[in-house]
Order: C-alpha cells, then structure tokens, then sequence
C-alpha cells in the first residue's frame, strides 16, 4: 500500500504505527492526499487479517491544524460556478466531496480494531476529529499544544463527527459550549473533561498507545455500545429542555444570529443526540454543507484563515532584505502602552530596554511584567522558570546610553510633537545607522515625525492596540521617506511577537483609526437625531460589532474624540466636521467633564465595580427624542456597516490601504467590524459594488453627503467589478 502523508510501521505482533509526517510543511493538514492515505488506512485495517491494532501518531512536533482550507476554499470556487448551471448537482458534489471525511472516520472507529491516537502536540478541527474517532487519545505533556474544535470562527462547523462525539462525551452545556465558542483546550483541561484520556512524558507517547492497543478487550466506542447513556440526559429530559433553551437565548444574545454555523452547530448537537450516531452524523454532515456554502463562511474564511495566514507570513514583507529580527529592542515611555510594548516584547525572548522620565513609571512596566507572566504560568501557558528568564530581559532605566546596540526602539512618549522629537533625537545619539525608530502614535502623521530623525528613511510608524497582550493587530505605517529595510524590521518585529500585521500609508488616522471614527460618528449623529441611545447601542451590537459606539467612545475617551474633531476643524475648516457631532462632543467634555470611563461619566455612568448604564442625562444633550417605534432598526445597523465600509474604500482609493487584505484584516482584528462579514471591503463586494453604491446614493440623499460614494466605487460598479477583483493581491495575481 502506498501512503504519501503517512509511513507505516508494522511490527511483529501486527499492531501498526501509522506516523502522518507530510513533506515540507511545518504542520500537517488535511487535505485531499490525507483523505486518500486514510481511505487506504481504513481499508486496510477492516479487511488485513495481520493488523491487529493501530496507533495513529504525528511526525511533528503538533499532531495536526485541521483542514487545509485552501482546499475548502477551492471546493467552494467550485460549487459557486457549477450551481450557475445545475445547483442540485453541484450541492451533491458539494455534499459529497466535505462529507468524505465524516464517513471514513466513523469506518475507522467501527473497523473492529483498537485504534489508538498518540497527540505529540496541537490537534485542532478535522485534526481532533480524527483522534475523536479513535478509541483512545494520549497527549504528551508538552507546554502550550491546544485542543479544540474552532471551525465555528470561520464561519463552519466540525463536520467529520465532532458535534456528534463530543456531545457523547460531555455533558450538553460543556459540549455546547465548547463548540459554539471554538474554545481551544490545554491537555489538562481537555483531560479533565475526559476527552483526552491520558497525559504521559512526549518519549513514552508511543510507547503507551501501543500499550493500549494490546491490553485493549472492546475496540468499540461508548456510543456504539449497548446501554450507553448520554452524559448529558436525553435531550427530552428536564434538565435537556433547560440546557437547549438557555443555549438558544445565549446564541441571540451572542451573536445576533449573524453566524448561521453557531446556529447550526446547536441544531446538530439537538437533532443529533435525538437519533443513533449514524444518523446524527448525517445530519451533521447536510448542516456543514449548508454551512460551508454560506456567504459568512466564505468571507470568514478568506480573512480570519487564508489572508491573515497570508499577512502573518509576510505577505508584505520586501522579498530582498534578509532577515531583521531585533535582537534588543528599546521602549521609550512606560505607561499604559509602553509597559504592554515591553512585556509582549521580552516575553518574546528579545532584550528588552524599557526607558521613562518617571522612576514610578519604571516601576509599574516591571510590576506589570510581573504580573503578566504569573498570569501566564498561572493559566499553564508559562513555565515557572520562564519568570526569572523574561524578568532578566527586561532592563529599566532612565539612561539614554542604555539604548546602545538596539536594533529597533519604539517610542510611546505623551502624544505630543515636541515630546517625541526629543526622544527621538535623544535615542539616535546612541544608536547604530542601522537601527530602526518608530512610533506608537495614534494620531500624528509619521512623515512628520520623522523630520525630527537624522535618519528618516529608518523611522516608521508602529502602532499596537490596547490591551497590548490581548489585541492581535499592529498596524505598521510608512512616512514618505521609510526606507525598505525599516519596514522589513517592523515586519520581522511584529512577527516575533506573534501578531498580525497590516502595512499602510501615511494620512490622518493612518486606517483603524479613520474607519472606526466613522462609527463612532455615526452613533454621536444619532443620539443628535433623537435616536433612543439604547436602541443606538443594541443596533451596533445587532450589526455584528464587538460594541456599541456609545461605549467604544467611552472606553477611548470623550476628550480625546473632541480634541481631534477641534484639531481637525482648526487645520481644515468647519466643513470637515460634522456640527451635530461637534455639538454632542462638546456639550459632553467642554460643559459637563463627561470624559469616558477613565473619570466614569461619560455616555455611560460607571459604579466603583465597574458596572455601567447609560448615563441618563444624555436626553438633555441629543435632540428632541424619536419615538422607538418609529426608528428602523435595520436601518441604524445597515448605516453602522456602510459609514465603515464606505471610509475603508476611501482609503483604498487614496491610496492608504494597498492591499485589500489588510483592510479586512484590519478593520475585524483592530475594532472588531462585524467579523461575520469578513472586514469591509468582503461587505461591499458580497453585496455587489453596484449595489452598495445604489445603497449608499440613497443615504445620502436622505442624511447627507457623508454616504456619498468616491469616484472609484462608481467607476467599479459601472463596471461590475469587486475589490478582490480589480486589487487582486499578488498571490492571485500569479495564480
Ligand atoms: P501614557 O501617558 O500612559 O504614558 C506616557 C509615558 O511616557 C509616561 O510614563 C511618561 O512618564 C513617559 N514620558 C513622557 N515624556 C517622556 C520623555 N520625554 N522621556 C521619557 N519618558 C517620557 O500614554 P499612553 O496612553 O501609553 O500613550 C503613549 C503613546 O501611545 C501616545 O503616542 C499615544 O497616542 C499612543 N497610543 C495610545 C493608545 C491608548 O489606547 N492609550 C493606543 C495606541 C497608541
């Protein structure tokens, strides 16, 4: 038998170590080649009388990241184009093609032999499907492998059994919840749960598969034995009702029901625990069709999965400088962003030379690391040892010579022109030509910035979001002059510390902040129009944002928001701002000191414990109230959507967004834009560019030029075309 992605190992009592090692990749995956060896694998265990048992293992250090959806992807392109000509066909074939792995892992586990799955490491999606299907699963005692179904954040469900073992396994609230949330298990936790059963030493992992599969009597599973009982009760059972009813208010309340596969992932857990296995794994299988073939799946997977993907790997990393990853990296200012800047980048292993004025701010960026990485070890992410190690890294000082051999130094000093410029000279009087500056403003353009710099070529713009730990975008900005190789530097940074880039150019607000202002605009220009603000906030959350713009405003700060609408009228003239906006921001800041929740009172009243609601004077500053009936709440939601996507075309027309990727990237990593759409740009090219501009011509008719489309979406949609089309990166350009 010929295996392409998996070598075999029989030894003399018949048990078979099957090792899946693909060729050239880091991590296998499944793909077409895979489904194949284990169509071959299968077979052979039901029908060769010398097999007495198996172990599936990995060659790598992880066991598997799931399925290759690029593959899926390539499916979907299929599909798409045969369902113009005959949709029944092409949904069979469809059907047929993603339910292949579904079938072959229910033959595996009914084939009459002990199958065992050794985990050297990650085992994620189809990847823990597979070892689901096994009759038992040990895991190596390795720190940071995860386990987990997370398909449901591309929009999918597990469609090769998981919804239906895992349901067998847990009680239906962990099951369902596991599920709808994607949630990635460490081995403990996952042992804990029971659906890893063992966790031994990584050199004795086969060693203790194999085991297994000798001592093992009933090379069954416990849902194909006769008295099983679900863990969970029946689903007609009292506690059954309570649990599918509460799940189902959760689901709304969560997501909106903007993402068809939660829902479908309940449906199958209820549907299918009602009938044996077999059924319930086809009913599993038609959800996944259904899921798959749903505009939120494409535009999730394309953004969260492959493009992303994509940008991780340096899709936009100049091809010719060698590798720049800093070895020391200086932060000048330890507050709120600064201290988060130092610690992600000393846990990265880089040394790290935090500098400020302030000898308590010194302090706090210590304790703050301190705190973090007991966080960590606390949460089983860390290793006791790694404290001592990153504490070591980790040099604090107000001494400008300490920055000496730093290959990258990131300021984030008060945001102000004259205060950066001196840091910047400051820390170049002790750095080598070849290192890089940048800084973490939010708000300041980098060209100028860079004119306080002896070298501009070398200075660029690297702003993180807060939290720093949490959030996984860095928005990377070249200033007129950055030269290649800083930019390469800020890629080979962002990479070590394991986040997300998006590169763009130089303008006001750079591109997170410039789109999500529009949102927040949006809501203050309701609350002006007399919208009820709770319907302002649950129609941001309805249109799939993390928040409504009330609070965002909140948490960013009142002030801030009026201090760059007042900047931006001063430098461009009242017909740059909106009046409506002008006049609720300043009816907040400049007459009641309503700042946000740094003074707790902002839009929202906050309490000592943190608890808000909607500050009930807002009434005396928004125009006569509307009455709720009357307000179209699809309307708001559609206005939150559009205002966004329209500004992230803007920029993609002036020229700030040049791949189309980091727009949707962006924009669902930096401020969480209704991630179901797949980022802005998807949300206008799913709709069709035509009829977004129909869309948009008729808002602004009716609330003002804001809506109005630029001249490049008009000119896309007389000629039909989208943004992946006509701004195909390079990766399709090629192919
Ligand atoms: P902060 O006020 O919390 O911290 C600034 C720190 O800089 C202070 O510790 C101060 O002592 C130090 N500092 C000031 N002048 C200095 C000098 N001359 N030499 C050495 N140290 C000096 O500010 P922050 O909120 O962390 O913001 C810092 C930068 O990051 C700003 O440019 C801001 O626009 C940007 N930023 C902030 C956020 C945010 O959410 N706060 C998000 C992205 C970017």
């Amino acid at each position: 038998m010929a295996l392409k992605t998996f070598t075999l190992d029989l030894d003399a009592d018949g048990l078979a170590l099957f090792t899946w090692d693909m060729a050239g990749t880091s991590m296998n995956v499944i793909n077409l080649d895979v489904m194949a060896d284990l169509e071959t694998i299968v077979t052979r265990l039901e029908t060769d009388e010398a097999i007495t048992g198996a172990v599936i293992a990995s060659g790598k250090q992880a066991f598997s990241g799931g399925a290759d959806l690029s593959m899926l992807e390539t499916a979907l392109k299929t599909y798409h184009a045969g369902r113009k000509m005959d949709p029944v066909a092409a949904t069979e074939a469809l059907h047929s093609e993603t339910s292949r792995l579904s079938k072959l892992l229910r033959r595996l586990e009914t084939c009459g032999k002990p199958v065992a799955c050794a985990l050297s490491g990650t085992a994620l999606g189809g990847g823990f499907e597979l070892a689901l299907a096994c009759h038992y699963r040990v895991a190596a005692d390795t720190s940071g492998a995860k386990f987990g179904l997370p398909e449901v954040k591309v929009g999918l469900l597990p469609g090769a059994g998981g919804t239906q073992r895992i349901s067998r396994i847990l009680s239906h609230q962990d099951a369902l919840q596991l599920l709808m949330q994607g949630r990635e298990l460490r081995a403990r936790q996952a042992k804990g749960m029971g659906l890893i059963d063992d966790i031994v030493p990584a050199n004795a992992l086969t060693d203790v598969a194999k085991a297994w599969v000798r001592d093992c009597k009933t090379p069954t599973q416990a849902w194909d034995r006769k008295g099983f009982k679900l863990p969970g009760g029946r689903v007609w059972s009292p506690h059954g009702a309570q649990t599918f009813i509460a799940a189902n208010a959760i689901l709304r309340r969560e997501t909106a029901l903007n993402y068809p596969a939660a829902r479908m992932i309940l449906a199958c857990v209820y549907e299918g625990l009602q009938v044996p296995i077999d059924t319930g794994l086809t009913i599993e299988s038609r959800y996944f069709t259904k899921a798959i073939a749903s505009p939120e799946a494409a535009a999730m997977i394309r953004t969260l999965f492959l493009s992303m993907q994509e940008l991780n790997k340096g899709a936009r990393r100049p091809k010719d400088v060698p590798d720049r990853t800093p070895k020391k990296v200086g932060v000048i200012g330890a507050g709120f962003m600064g201290c988060g800047v130092a610690y992600v980048t000393a846990a990265a292993g880089m040394e790290t030379v935090v500098l400020d004025s302030d000898p308590e701010a010194l302090e706090r960026a210590r304790a703050h690391a301190e705190r973090q990485i007991a966080d960590q070890i606390g949460k089983g992410r860390a290793q006791p040892e790694d404290k001592a190690a990153l504490l070591d890294r980790l040099d604090v000082t107000d001494d400008y010579a300490a920055l000496e051999g730093c290959d990258l130094v990131i300021e984030a000093v008060f945001e102000d022109t004259g205060i950066k410029a001196d840091v910047t000279q400051s820390a170049e009087a002790h750095l080598s030509n070849d290192a890089v500056f940048a800084s973490n403003t939010s708000t300041l353009p980098i060209t100028g910035l860079a004119k306080a710099s002896c070298r501009p070529g070398q200075f660029i713009g690297i702003h993180f979001f807060s939290p720093v730990e949490k959030m996984r975008l860095v928005e990377i900005i070249l200033g007129n002059g950055t030269n290649d190789a800083a930019l390469a530097t800020a890629l080979d940074y962002v990479r070590a510390i394991r986040k997300t880039p998006i590169v763009v150019n130089d303008a006001r607000g750079f591109f997170t902040s410039r789109v999500v202002a529009t949102y927040v605009r949006e809501g203050h220009i309701m609350l002006a129009e007399g919208v009820p603000a709770p319907m302002i906030e649950t129609a941001g959350k309805l249109a799939g944002m993390p928040v409504g713009p009330l609070a965002l405003n909140d948490e960013v700060a009142v002030d801030l928001a009026w201090k760059i609408l007042d900047a931006t009228r001063k430098e461009m003239g009242e017909d740059a701002v909106d009046p409506r906006q002008m006049h609720i921001l300043e009816e907040m800041v400049i007459k009641r000191g309503r700042l946000g929740r740094k003074n707790q009172k902002g839009f929202y009243d906050y309490t000592d414990t943190g608890e808000k609601r909607l500050w009930p004077g807002l009434s005396e500053i928004s125009g006569a109230q509307l009455d709720p009936e009357a307000v179209d709440v699809d309307e708001l939601k559609r206005r939150f959507l559009v205002v966004q996507a329209l500004e992230s075309a803007r920029c993609v027309s002036d020229k700030v967004i040049t791949d189309v990727r980091e727009a949707d990237v962006g924009a669902i990593l930096g401020f969480g834009y209704a991630p179901h759409t797949g980022g802005p740009l998807t949300y206008i090219d799913q709709m069709g560019t035509a009829t977004f501009v129909t869309l948009c011509k008729a808002l602004a008719e009716r609330l003002g030029p804001r809506f109005q489309p630029d001249v490049l979406l008009e000119e896309m949609a007389g000629a039909g075309e989208t943004f992946y089309a006509r701004f195909a990166p390079e990766k399709d350009k090629a192919a």
